[in-house]
């Protein structure tokens, strides 16, 4: 069953069609791997997705909803929650903190609440800490819980990203480049963790350049060259697939 879907999304910046005419689906449950050189519209599809761009063309429906015009926090809401390209965290705030936040931003109460400590929110707060606890135990963290995320290595702070997004529970985790600059040691690990929270029913869609990766964790890959979808099937299909290698050899 698909999840997520594509319709003939385009998304033109100026003279240049960043995204175009692209029809994917994202089906519940598996792992889905987008792949394709630089500036190829990768990180693109992750911003339309959710609500960062909006399509020039073409609709993205989650589980048959239009997201067309839906916000960026109402996104999250519905179930679809991300990690971006670089590292984006509250570097003076402590690990927990930081997962607090992800947990208040997809929530009812709103960042407003993670501020500000109003009698009768305190039920919902302890709920708030119980949850980032969890998503923190996930990716093996709860024991740096009290970090200043600053202070974190660099696998760990990626790692961290990935529990902020996972705390609100979603329906989809988009994962933009989670292996990126991590050691192979980190990368294992890593495979092992996003395995993990598959396996919980979180569908993963991920943009990843390690080929090995991708490989090692995807069902199925998706490959994107100047923002048009040129393949799309199994590891070992699109591995031998003849334009993909042309795409790689010319980048
Ligand atoms: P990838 O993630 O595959 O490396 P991106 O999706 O970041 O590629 O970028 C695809 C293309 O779209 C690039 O040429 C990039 O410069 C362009 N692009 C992305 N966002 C914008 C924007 N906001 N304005 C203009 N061009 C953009
Ligand atoms: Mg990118």
């Amino acid at each position: 069953m698909s999840l997520l879907s594509l319709n003939n999304v385009t998304i033109r910046f100026g003279g240049l069609t960043a995204v175009d005419t692209v029809n994917l689906e994202v089906k519940q449950g598996e792992i889905l791997a987008l792949i394709g050189p630089n500036g190829a519209g990768k990180s693109t599809v992750f911003n339309l997705i959710t609500g960062i761009y909006k399509p020039t063309e073409g609709e993205i429906t989650l589980a048959g909803k239009s997201l067309a015009g839906v916000p960026t926090h109402k996104v999250a809401e519905m179930g679809i929650t991300r990690t971006f390209q670089t590292i984006r965290l509250f570097t003076e705030l402590s690990v927990l903190d930081n997962v607090k936040i992800g947990a208040h931003c997809s929530g009812k109460a709103g960042l407003f609440h993670a501020l500000t400590r109003v009698p009768g929110m305190k039920r919902e707060e302890a709920e708030i800490t119980e949850k980032s606890l969890e998503a923190l135990q996930f990716l093996d963290l709860v024991g740096k819980r009290e970090e200043l995320a600053k202070n974190l290595s660099y696998g760990e702070q990626r790692r961290l990203e990935i529990a902020r997004a996972l705390v609100s529970k979603p329906k989809i985790l988009l994962l933009d480049e989670p292996a990126a600059g991590m050691n192979p040691q980190e990368k294992v690990v890593l495979m092992d963790m996003i395995r993990k929270i598959r396996d919980t029913g979180i569908t993963i869609f991920l943009v990843e350049h390690d080929m090995k990766l991708v490989m090692g964790i995807s069902e199925r890959i998706a490959v994107l060259d100047y923002g048009k979808l040129i393949a799309e099937g199994l590891p070992q299909e699109v591995r031998s697939n003849k334009a993909v290698i042309e795409a790689y050899l010319g980048s």
